[in-house]
């Protein structure tokens, strides 16, 4: 699955597990509740799906016939996962059968215990009102003219929700779903499509097999108002549906399916295993996308606008790419447990970045693997947690891990290996594990069993165990003997599941007689290596190439960056040093920004391009503004968009006005009209105000610009704008813009009760992204009339997790600020689980009745707090700008 929303991912490369955010805060996340596999009593062989909707009423009614194989002499018993489907009946090969319900199973009766491998027919007849697993899409008196849409999402645990069924990844099971839906839908299922017979009162059933076996989350049903494009793709046929309404939105699309089927098809050796490909698109998608087997999910907000797409550098091929690439890690081999749930992340993950290089180079993928790297890093929790865990209180934390470590880790396994070993160790793992389920040691073996290349260490350290080396390294050059003295060391704290990693690293010195690389292998704690060098070195490169995952922290003068970041050989090595740039003590150097402002204006490849501007952008001053200026008019929409966006923090500087004045109403792309207009509110032109209200008026392409225009008006902190925006939040409105508006006048007029009245309103309306916007908007505005109720939408236990902690650590702080007293003690703090003691906010009412102990408590409790909010208020607002970014490239 992915979890990054394309609209967001657009602008980060950051692949998908930037956005694990969105998901943790928001979406239905598919949140492990059994990470081990069961014992099995039965083997499902096949189930038949038979689905009817009430759309007025979001019902849904079914018939599913479920043909078993028992496993064990002795069982009286089968249970089915059944979550809030009332069970009309049920019978057994044919005859009534007894069953029972509980709040999470269906149990049915055997008339006698069971013996060898018996097989049986269980008809289920059954409704409900799914609250998760199906999810309608539909217009109403507000918005009447939204396509109606349904769909599933079963990942991870959730297809239980609308069908009673085994629902664990380690059974595989050939299905057929028929669907009766209004003669003018479409629909879509997995597999095959056997036909549609028309059905009495303007009906039709669709009938859906899928003959080859897969796990039960990956069961999918999509029917609604859609339009469809087909094409075939080396016989098998490929489905590109989306909404009424969005059919321009196809080809620019999934323009690259095809070449992305042949290359994964061609390097694997495995042909594309299933009878179709669908991608679906939906609305309010609950996910980015959804691997469902031969039938892809997909969020609209990944669908190309044919005006657009020209802005962004790979549209929306990531998102694709993992999706499809699931189709054989995942689908074709699907993890056992969602313990090893990293053989299906990681993998497609991987693959986004192998499509990358494949479409797009060297050094485009070079550039994604090392932005991937910093954001890794970025979240310090990752850290201590293997890739491979079964423990429950890991799972919200650690997409971090099964996506983007999991991607760099194949990386660091395909160099270990070389690309022959590499991919005949992947080929060798789909096949002896085609229709399986697998665990982590399958993939380890059959990766030795093909290339005799024993990698068990390598998984040790990098799958089972946690981290990644932390090096800090130094040099001296010692003129008498000619060598280099390189001291590498180790600082990652060794203590728990993190221990020093030994690994290859390839060193480049170039002094003034030419460049050599060292490849050395670092192991301990502390090592010193000796390297030749003819003369003083201009440049020594550590990692060169970015092959491990890593920090480094290798001190250098100016020069030696400089020169790194005019002649390093890789993309990684010349970001690196754009990067390094921006230290303290550093920046100031002689030549420093000039040498950025060379790099923006003419590095080779965009990515350090981009990589020298957000440098030049930390620096700050007239010197390095003049540098971005030079830049702003790049050949790539999405350098042009990071010069604008970064001439947005020079806030002091009142001469960008007219410059950005100029971009904001002439580049030929709207991402960076629309960044100029963002940046024009960030240095609060004075002509801010104006152009900010003119935008939200004007039409552009996916509304780009009125939705900038909302979000600046917002930035500009100017009360006058509180009439536009909650004019554009108003209910009626187009959902998008509603997000945006509301967002911005939350921070707007702060005493003014009418707007958290509104947004109190908007919190309760259906509208998921209406209904985000409020939330997070409501909490941030720091209004106390907002506790109460978003109190009770914490306790309604409508939310995530994640979002419910997010909204715990808020609500706490609403608190301190109503009482004007710190945040209550650890048990109101913002744990993950459960709700805030009875009582607590009394006992922050009442402090330290008990003198220093709990004075001490409340202390660590608030010092916790406060770093929790600051994280989270950092992730928050960069999901935001994210979402906030019109629909375009930026950073990709
Ligand atoms: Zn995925």
């Amino acid at each position: 699955m992915n979890r990054t929303s394309v609209r967001q991912r657009r602008y980060l490369t950051l692949a998908i597990c930037t956005l694990v955010l969105s998901v943790l805060l928001f979406s239905v996340i598919a949140r492990a509740d059994e990470p081990y596999a069961r014992s099995k009593d039965y083997d499902l062989q096949n189930v038949k799906t038979h689905l009817w909707f009430d759309v007025e009423q979001k019902k849904v009614r079914g018939e599913v016939t479920e043909t078993i194989s028992m496993l064990r002499d002795g069982t009286e018993k089968i249970k089915f996962d059944s979550v809030d489907l009332t069970i009309h009946n049920v019978t057994l090969d044919g005859k009534d059968a007894k069953f029972s319900t509980t709040d999470r199973e269906l149990i049915v009766s055997l008339p006698s215990p069971s013996k060898g491998s018996e097989r049986h027919d269980v008809f289920i007849r059954y409704e409900g009102q799914p609250k998760k697993g199906l999810y309608f899409v539909l217009p109403d008196k507000n918005y009447p003219n939204r396509p109606k849409e349904i769909w599933t999402q079963g990942e991870a645990e959730d297809t239980r929700y609308y069908i009673p069924i085994y629902d664990y990844p380690n059974d595989r099971t050939t299905s057929e779903m028929l669907l009766t839906v209004p003669a003018a839908w479409l629909t879509v299922s997995n597999g095959k499509l056997l036909g549609t017979k028309d059905e009495p009162d303007g009906m039709k059933t669709w009938d859906w097999k899928q003959s080859d076996p897969l796990s039960t989350y990956l069961i999918s049903a999509v029917a609604g108002e859609f339009v469809e494009k087909k094409d075939t793709w080396r016989g098998t046929p490929l489905r590109f549906v989306v909404p009424r309404g969005d059919e321009s939105k196809i080809d620019p699309t999934f323009v690259n399916t095809k070449q992305m089927l042949d290359t994964f098809s061609d390097r694997l050796g495995v042909r594309y295993p299933w009878a179709q490909y669908a991608q679906t698109s939906v609305n309010d998608f609950v996910e980015g996308g959804m691997e469902n087997t031969s039938a892809t999910t997909l969020t609209t907000d990944g669908l190309q606008n044919p005006r657009l797409v020209s802005e962004s550098p790979s549209g929306s091929d990531s998102l694709d790419s993992h999706e499809m690439a699931h189709q054989w890690f995942g689908d074709l081999v699907t993890c056992k447990d969602w313990g090893n749930l990293w053989l299906n992340e990681g993998f497609a993950t991987y693959f986004e970045h192998f499509w990358t290089e494949q479409k797009y180079g060297e050094d485009a993928v070079g550039y994604e693997f090392w932005r991937d790297q910093t954001q890794w890093f970025r979240n310090p929790r990752l850290f201590n947690v293997p890739i491979v865990t079964h423990d429950i209180s890991d799972s919200l934390e650690n997409s971090g891990n099964i996506y983007n470590k999991g991607g760099w880790v194949l990386k660091m396994l395909r160099t270990k290996l070389g690309d022959q070993n590499f991919f005949a160790g992947l080929h060798s793992y789909l096949e002896t594990h085609r229709g399986q389920n697998v665990v982590t040691a399958d993939l380890q073996k059959s990766i030795e069993q093909a290339t005799a290349m024993n990698v068990d260490q390598f998984f040790q350290q990098w799958i089972y165990r946690a981290g990644a080396p932390n090096y800090n390294v130094s040099y001296a050059y010692d003129d008498a003997t000619h060598q280099i003295k390189l001291a590498v060391k180790q600082t990652q704290k060794v203590e728990g599941m993190v221990g020093l990693f030994d690994m290859p690293v390839d060193v480049e010195i170039a002094t003034s007689a030419g460049r050599k690389t060292y490849p050395i292998e670092v192991s301990k704690a502390e090592e010193t290596f000796t390297l030749a060098a003819d003369s003083a070195p201009f440049m020594v490169v550590f990692d060169k190439g970015d092959k491990v995952l890593k920090t480094l922290d290798f001190k250098r003068d100016a020069a030696a960056l400089i020169y790194q970041l005019k002649n390093g050989e890789t993309v990684p090595d010349r970001a690196e040093a754009a990067a390094t740039l921006a230290t303290p003590g550093i920046r100031d150097g002689s030549g420093v920004v000039a040498a950025l402002g060379e790099a923006a204006q003419h590095d080779p490849f965009w990515g350090v391009r981009s990589e020298s501007l957000r440098t030049l952008g930390r620096i700050g001053g007239a010197d390095a503004s003049k540098q971005i200026l030079g830049a702003v008019n790049d050949e790539k929409p999405w350098v042009r968009e990071v010069a604008v966006q970064q001439l947005g923090m020079f806030k002091d500087d009142a001469s960008l006005g007219p410059k950005l004045t100029e971009i904001g109403a002439n580049d030929t792309a709207y991402s960076v009209r629309a960044a100029a207009l963002r940046s024009l509110g960030q240095i609060k032109a004075p002509n801010a105000f104006d152009l900010l209200s003119a935008a939200v008026k004007s039409d552009s392409p996916d509304d780009t610009l009125r939705d900038v225009g909302l979000r600046g008006l917002g930035d500009l902190g100017d009360d006058r704008a509180v009439p536009l925006l909650l004019q554009w939040a108003a209910l009626g409105q187009p959902l998008d813009s509603r997000a945006s508006a509301i967002s911005a006048v939350a921070t707007l007029d702060k005493k003014n009760k009418e707007i958290t009245q509104a947004l109190l309103l908007y919190l309760k309306e259906p509208y998921r992204d209406v209904k985000r916007a409020a939330l997070f908007s409501l909490a941030r505005r720091g209004d106390p009339e907002a506790i109460a109720p978003l109190e009770e939408m914490l306790n309604s236990g409508e939310l995530p997790g994640g979002a419910s902690t997010f909204l715990r650590a808020q609500i706490a702080m609403l608190k301190s600020q109503a009482s004007g007293k710190p945040p209550a003690g650890e048990k109101t703090a913002v744990g993950p689980t459960g709700p805030p003691a009875p009582g607590a906010q009394n006992a922050a009412a009442q402090p330290s009745a008990n003198a220093v102990g709990a004075q001490d408590a409340t202390l660590d409790a608030l010092k916790k707090l406060q770093q929790q909010m600051t994280e989270m208020n950092a992730r928050l607002a960069k999901i935001e700008s994210q979402l906030a970014t019109p629909k375009a490239a930026t950073e990709k």
